[in-house]
């Protein structure tokens, strides 16, 4: 984590000076990180003995300079008093046995940034303006940076809520960025990089959709530029790079930053790893679908069994009457023709009162069989109730009818049942859809057709 940026401003253009600020500003973010990283004491004083020996040789490389400028004697005394100034005050904090407290802490890292901030701008920036014109020292005073104290206190203030601002989302389990107003990421907090497993450096000098799974990468460049146009809150839902070389699905919360005149600044997200939750709705949505199947499946097995005779496993009455209904309607309205055949066996009561109702119902099933094989797969067969069929054949006029049903009658009494000495022999009636005719008019008429074949002495088929 960088604790405090190098700005342009801080440069008082002598170039060995400015390396040398540049230098104490990377050891104090070395320490910030030390501190906010858990580091031990031990390890923490030295980075402050190192410091405080190289403030020491650039205050006397400055001081070096500072006999050579034109500088009023007062100046230059102020100027080494500061320097003395900061390091009696380093080697105080330098001493300090509670230094790993996060307030100590805060206030060694404060007192560091703020004298170093303004001890550059005022102090040092003066001595290089001494050192490079040649023009009085009075008229120089007035293009000087120097620095008020209530300047000085607002700079403390500014890196006060910067550096609360970064120890803060250092802290939390949220992974955070902030970019600028045309998208270039500034901040990346340490969640972020743990997460994707790369330093913060590293992490600021790519192109954040690399981190971003390319199935993902088009939709969220295209919302960021939409954000950075047209400033508002958004939600994205995209897979994050992570540390182990797998994604994970990330929920992040992006806002604008609003300065207080109003003007936008960029943008600052928060994201929460939502793998988890991304699991368990694909969990749910899979159990779901196979609920649904599973339902769709049984209400299939359902909607068969109640169509279906159980003892025969060919259709039910309830099957006849449903089909009925839709074929005459059809038969009508396509002038086809349809006939239905109405089957009863002969003298059955007999059959079950001598061989018993076990033997009955094995010769319900041979019937069923046998009229079944007789049928075309577009007829339709079912049992109407005890020992009576109905056959529906579609398409089909009476002529053709009484084929077909004859030959079905023929097949029956040709049944050969296991220990039913007995033939079986079954009547049929049958009647013709008539214009505007309904189902149950027309098997009233087949059923009519049915009895005169019972009467006729039965094993025949009788047309209505
Ligand atoms: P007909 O030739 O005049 O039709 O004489 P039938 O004996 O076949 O007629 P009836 O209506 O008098 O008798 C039908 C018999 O069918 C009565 C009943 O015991 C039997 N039956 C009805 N349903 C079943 C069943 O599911 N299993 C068995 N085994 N017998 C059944
Ligand atoms: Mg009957
Ligand atoms: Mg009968």
């Amino acid at each position: 984590m960088k604790f405090f940026y190098w700005n342009k401003n801080f440069e008082i253009g002598i170039a060995n000076l400015d390396a040398q600020h540049r230098r104490l500003v990377d050891l104090i973010n070395g320490l910030a990180e030390l501190i906010t990283d858990g580091g031990k004491l031990p390890q923490v004083q030295t980075l402050i003995g190192q410091l405080m020996d190289y403030a020491a040789n650039h205050f006397s490389d400055e001081e070096e300079l500072l006999i050579l400028s034109s500088l009023p004697q007062e100046n230059k005394d102020q100027h080494k008093a500061a320097h003395k100034a900061f390091v009696d005050k380093t080697q105080t904090l330098f001493k300090r046995k509670d230094l790993l407290q996060a307030e100590v802490a805060e206030q060694v890292l404060e007192f560091l940034t703020t004298w170093l901030i303004s001890h550059i701008l005022g102090t040092d920036m003066k001595l290089a303006q001494s050192i490079k014109s040649e023009q009085p020292e009075q008229q120089k005073t007035e293009t000087l940076i120097d620095i008020s104290p209530v300047e000085r206190l607002l700079i403390g203030a500014l890196t006060e809520t910067e550096r609360r601002f970064r120890l803060i989302s250092d802290q939390a389990p949220a992974m955070i960025w902030v970019s600028d107003a045309s998208g270039n990421r500034g901040f990346i907090n340490r969640a972020w990089t743990a997460f994707v497993g790369i330093d913060e450096t590293t992490a600021l000098n790519t192109p954040y959709w690399e981190h971003i799974h390319p199935e993902d990468q088009t939709n969220y460049k295209a919302l960021i530029e939409e954000l950075l146009a047209n400033p508002r809150t958004a939600d994205a839902e995209y897979r994050l790079h992570k540390y182990n070389n797998s994604y994970a699905w990330i929920l992040e919360k992006i806002l604008p930053r609003i300065d207080t005149n109003g003007a936008f600044m960029g943008l600052i997200a928060s994201a929460t790893d939502i793998t988890a939750i991304k699991q368990a709705e694909a969990l749910l949505d899979q159990s779901n679908k196979e609920l649904e199947a599973e339902v769709a499946r049984r209400t299939e097995q359902l909607e068969q069994l109640m169509l279906t005779d159980p003892l025969t496993g060919i259709g039910n009455r309830r099957m006849l009457t449903l089909r009925l209904e839709e074929e005459t309607q059809r038969a009508h309205r396509t002038q086809r023709p349809l006939t239905a055949v109405f089957f009863d066996l002969d003298h059955f009561k007999r059959i079950n009162d001598t061989y018993g109702h076990a033997a009955g119902d094995a010769v319900l099933i041979k019937v069923a069989e046998a009229l079944k094989s007789c049928n075309r797969d577009y007829d339709l067969l079912g049992r109407f109730g005890g020992e009576e069929f109905v056959m529906v054949l579609l398409e089909t006029n009476m002529d053709n009818a009484m084929k077909l049903a004859e030959r079905a009658r023929a097949a029956i009494s040709k049944l050969q049942i296991q220990d039913l000495p007995e033939q079986i022999t079954i009547s049929a009636g049958m009647a013709e859809l008539r214009p505007n005719e309904t189902w149950e008019l027309l098997l009233q008429r087949s059923d009519a057709a049915l009895y005169r074949a019972k009467k006729a002495g039965r094993n025949c088929v009788q047309a209505d």
